[in-house]
């Protein structure tokens, strides 16, 4: 299972009813926070999380309603007693943002691992059993979007073993590593397990122009998180010069990658209300939901086809 927590849907600045974007993940124990503006650790606690399976936090980009949370948010996490290292990726530029904003919280109980991505050709990042692969968005800045991938392996086949002659005392363990060796023989996973099932997927993306990668990136993704900065059609000037998107953008987005669910985030200070222009975006992908502080899911693996598939663009 993936819990999903949209912390905050403020950009710019935040608001009484609406604190910065956020959004944290968590998988086994585990969990990944995506951007730390001021105020995530309030948003935190009132979701009833725990600042102690903090493993990852991962930044967008550099611009203060992004990152101007983090001093706090390490304080907090060390009052928790972590001991255990804390990793924290980003664009170019992280070693030098972290250690800035450090300056006020330089004793910690804990190691901090810095992981710089290259936006030009970024990596897949592997933790704990989640895939994280980081993509190039279109801000005014370098930035980059996440999805995160947590695999599901395929299901143990007695018939598969028996073909491949794999002896039946290791047929259990092969189904919790990877390859075991019996009587000078190698035998590797495949050989009893069908092949990979589906996943979860959760894919976010904030602060960006449209670009094809985040529709490319959230192809029949459980979760498709795209940032709505403005509602207003009108305001497509002011969304090109500052490199933010429509709602009917994200939107447009949505429908080409046909994700189970959509969720708008990081909306303008300047837009009180959203359900205005929401119904613009849902003629586009009717599924798109307005993301309010605290929404949460609790994506479960399934084997069923994408519901959305039907309608499917051709
Ligand atoms: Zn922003
Ligand atoms: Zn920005």
């Amino acid at each position: 299972m993936l819990k999903v927590v949209l912390l905050g849907t403020g950009g710019m600045m935040p608001l009484r009813d609406r604190a910065l974007a956020s959004l944290i993940v968590s998988w086994n124990g585990h969990s990944a926070l995506i951007d730390c503006g001021e105020g995530t650790q309030v948003q935190i606690r009132s979701a009833g999380l725990s600042f102690k399976s903090i493993d990852l936090l991962l930044l967008t980009h550099y611009h203060a309603d992004h990152v101007s949370g983090l001093p706090g948010m390490l304080l907090s996490i060390g009052n928790q007693g972590r001991t255990e290292p804390l990793v924290i990726a980003g664009p170019p530029g992280l070693e030098r943002v972290v250690s800035g904003l450090r300056v006020i919280a330089p004793e910690l109980p804990f190691p901090i691992e810095l992981k710089t991505i290259d936006v030009k050709t970024p990596e897949t990042i592997a933790y704990s059993g989640l895939l994280i692969t980081p993509f190039a968005l279109r801000h005014n800045i370098p930035c980059l979007g996440y999805q995160l991938h947590l695999p599901r392996a395929g299901k143990f086949d007695p018939d598969l073993a028996r073909k491949n002659n794999v002896p039946m005392p290791c047929w259990s363990v092969l189904q919790h590593q990877p390859e075991v060796e019996c009587d000078g023989q190698l035998y590797t996973r495949n050989m009893v397990m069908g092949p990979d099932r589906r996943g979860l997927t959760v894919v976010y993306a904030t602060d960006t122009r449209p670009v094809p990668v985040i529709a490319e990136m959230a192809k029949d993704a459980d979760l498709l998180v795209t940032e709505a900065m403005y509602g207003d059609p009108e305001k497509l000037p002011s969304a090109i010069e500052k490199a933010h998107m429509l709602m009917t953008e994200a939107a447009e987005l949505a429908r080409q990658a046909q994700p189970r669910r959509h969720w708008l985030t990081h909306y303008s200070p300047a837009m009180r209300d959203v359900g205005e222009w929401l119904p613009f975006a849902k003629a586009i992908f009717p599924a798109t939901e307005p993301g309010v502080d605290g929404m949460s899911v609790d994506l479960m693996y399934t084997d069923e086809p994408n519901p959305l598939e039907s309608c499917a663009p051709a």
